[in-house]
């Protein structure tokens, strides 16, 4: 069984391929499900226009698209659709309906702005103790809200970090003994090493992060966070993460909660 539940699609603005090559490519892939997680639109306050995600406006037109697909596709794999969505504590009740309303399969859990994308405080540049401790508080905060299926690159904060020192352990201390707690899977994010984040000193993935999850026993899961349809060809970075992880001693899991609607 191979699973990948982080997919992106070109209305994030970020991302390469239409759709259905995101499907042929997962084929490919070998993957049994293929799940869609395209970055969450918001409807702010404010006149704010991110360029990271797509417009309230299209998100009928996405689920429409991979909900078509999945009923194409369904003898070839199994198609769900989700959102990755950030816990902004001002809107999340708003999200929460957003789910309802549209039926969504699975929401991830992806932190990276500081309360609203509006102040554009990203917390893949977290360099100063306030900053990091407001990281780990709100993805507590969005772990606990109950909300999301997983959570995604929970080592974001080591993107520039550098050393992996006593803020960065004490920060996967908590992040790690709050996941076991809430029985909350942790992502191991491909993203991040494509990106050639890892291998920065630190990066994300991080290592040391991981050895931490190890501790507490974490479950793990593996996450493409495809932003091009050909990322999902790529097996070898996926075994490779998968033993990486299992050589750790971690369970890797391949079922995520899945909503259901009446
Ligand atoms: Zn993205
Ligand atoms: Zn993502």
């Amino acid at each position: 069984m191979k699973v990948n539940y982080h997919t992106h699609t070109t209305r994030c603005m970020h991302a390469r391929g239409i759709d259905e090559e995101y499907v042929k490519s997962a084929i490919k892939g070998g993957f049994d499900i293929l799940g869609f997680s395209d970055h969450t639109p918001w409807k702010y306050d404010s006149d704010f226009v991110a360029h990271m995600r797509m417009p309230m406006s299209q998100l009928s037109e996405y689920l429409d698209s991979i909900r078509s697909l999945r009923e194409k596709y369904k003898d070839q794999i199994k198609i769900l659709v989700g959102l990755e969505c950030e816990y902004y504590e001002c809107y999340h009740e708003n999200l929460k309906k957003l789910i309802e309303d549209n039926q969504l399969d699975y929401v991830i859990f992806g932190n990276h702005y500081n309360k609203t994308d509006e102040i554009r405080d990203y917390f893949g540049f977290t360099k100063d103790e306030a900053k990091l401790n407001e990281y780990v508080d709100s993805s507590i905060k969005g772990m606990e809200s109950g909300v999301y299926a997983y959570f995604a690159h929970p080592d974001l904060y080591m993107n520039i970090y550098g050393e992996f020192d006593e803020l960065a352990r004490s920060a996967a201390h908590k992040i790690c003994s709050t996941a076991k707690r809430l029985d909350m899977i942790l992502e191991y994010n491909l993203g991040g090493v494509r990106y050639g984040a890892k291998g920065r000193e630190c990066g994300y993935p991080c290592d040391d992060f991981w050895k931490v999850a190890a501790e507490y026993k974490n479950k793990a899961i593996v996450g493409v966070d495809a932003h091009d349809n050909t990322d999902l060809e790529d097996k070898e970075l996926f075994d490779e993460a998968v033993a990486y992880l299992e050589s750790l001693g971690l369970e890797v899991v391949n079922e995520i909660p899945l909503r259901r609607y009446e």
